[in-house]
């Protein structure tokens, strides 16, 4: 029997794409070929490219508007130094809303001066920090939108007018938000697209080719895109089935919907989580994510008890991360309302029993 998933990553995808996923390793749209063995430089693999490239930048409604969509590799946590050696030339802001933005602080010190503009990691970064001023001389400022480790998520973008850049990889096509309001998003496939292997880039082009430094091809963004995204052998399974998922998005609705969806599932967790007197919640209710919902028991006595409950329940991947401790539920775009609702059944069952 198929598992209600909540992993944070790798993670659950459509079960329909995992279907037309597999039917293509095996045989690819009747060519008598695998997906995985015909060449990257063939009409058949070009055409999924541009699809791809094009389903991203329509379905954040950035076409026709200077943007340009890659599908590299190296995951987001290339992006982190990419992203500096491309736009930092002297000077970059961060605010530090969890340890993926440790990280990409980490590599962007590589390239210049950072300036933390504001931090949560005096709670455990259990919230977002707001209200806080940002200089006007950086080159960028790095957000990162959803916090998958500690369950905290943006609401509302700071105010200014330097170039934004965020790490969108656990809440990109979640959500509606005014993407033209960013210069570079990035995003692991691996939450909301696709499977790990790749890497969606969206780039305004205008913010290229401001910086001094020699840039290997590699780790060019110009380069990148001069090439359509296949300056070399692109991950062919991870762009075809992120595609996929694309195309089943689309199809939905696009954002819109499935946010409204994503609204209903994080409204049942969380109020599981409020009601019933065994849970906490970890986050600040107001910056509480919808991509992944983090609580612990109010008694850890019952751990056993609770561990035992789920996995009977056919529940899979909702313990939290080693630094936060307790539960972490994570309910991206293609995990349906039923999952969350065996979740919440588990929840108060065990209140009914202890
Ligand atoms: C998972 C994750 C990453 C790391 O992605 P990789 O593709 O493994 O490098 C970076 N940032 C955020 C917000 C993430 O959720």
């Amino acid at each position: 029997m198929k598992k209600h998933n909540f992993s944070a990553g790798p993670c659950i995808l459509p079960q329909e794409v995992f279907k037309e996923a597999s039917q293509a390793v095996l045989n690819y749209n009747d060519s008598g070929l695998s997906i995985i063995e015909i060449s990257h430089r063939s009409k058949d693999f070009v055409d999924i490219m541009e699809e791809a490239r094009s389903l991203a930048l329509e379905l954040l409604g950035l076409e026709g508007k200077g943007y340009k969509a890659l599908f590299l590799q190296g995951g987001a946590s290339t992006q982190f130094l990419m992203a500096a050696y491309n736009l930092m030339e002297s000077k970059a802001g961060y605010v530090n809303t969890g340890s993926w933005s440790a990280k990409a602080i980490k590599e962007a010190k590589l390239f210049g001066e950072v300036v933390e503009v504001a931090s949560s990691k005096d709670a455990n970064y259990n919230y977002i920090p707001k209200g806080y001023e940002v200089p006007d001389d950086l080159d960028y400022l790095h957000l990162t939108s959803n916090n998958t480790i500690f369950g905290t998520q943006i609401k509302e973008l700071p105010t200014t007018n330097i170039p934004l850049v965020c790490d969108m990889s656990s809440d990109i096509f979640s959500r509606q938000l005014d993407f033209s309001k960013f210069d570079l998003i990035y995003a692991g496939a691996q939450k909301n697209m696709g499977p790990s292997g790749t890497t969606l880039v969206v780039i305004k082009e205008d913010i290229l080719g401001k910086v001094t430094r020699q840039i290997p091809s590699m780790l060019d963004y110009e380069v990148h895109i001069s090439k359509a995204s296949m300056f070399n052998t692109p991950p062919v399974f991870a762009v075809y089935t992120s595609m996929l998922t694309l195309r089943w998005l689309k199809k939905l609705g696009g954002i819109a919907a499935i946010e409204e969806l994503n609204e209903k599932k994080a409204k049942l967790i969380y109020s599981e989580i409020d009601l019933n007197p065994l849970f906490k919640g970890f986050a600040a209710k107001e910056d509480r994510s919808h991509m992944n919902a983090t609580f612990t028991l109010a008694n850890g006595d019952l751990k056993e008890t609770f561990d035992a409950m789920w996995k009977e329940a056919g529940i899979n991947g909702v313990n939290g991360h080693r630094s936060v401790g307790g539960y972490r539920a994570s309910m991206y775009n293609a995990m349906t309302i039923e999952s969350v609702a065996a979740l919440v059944d588990v929840m108060g069952d065990l209140e009914r029993k202890a």
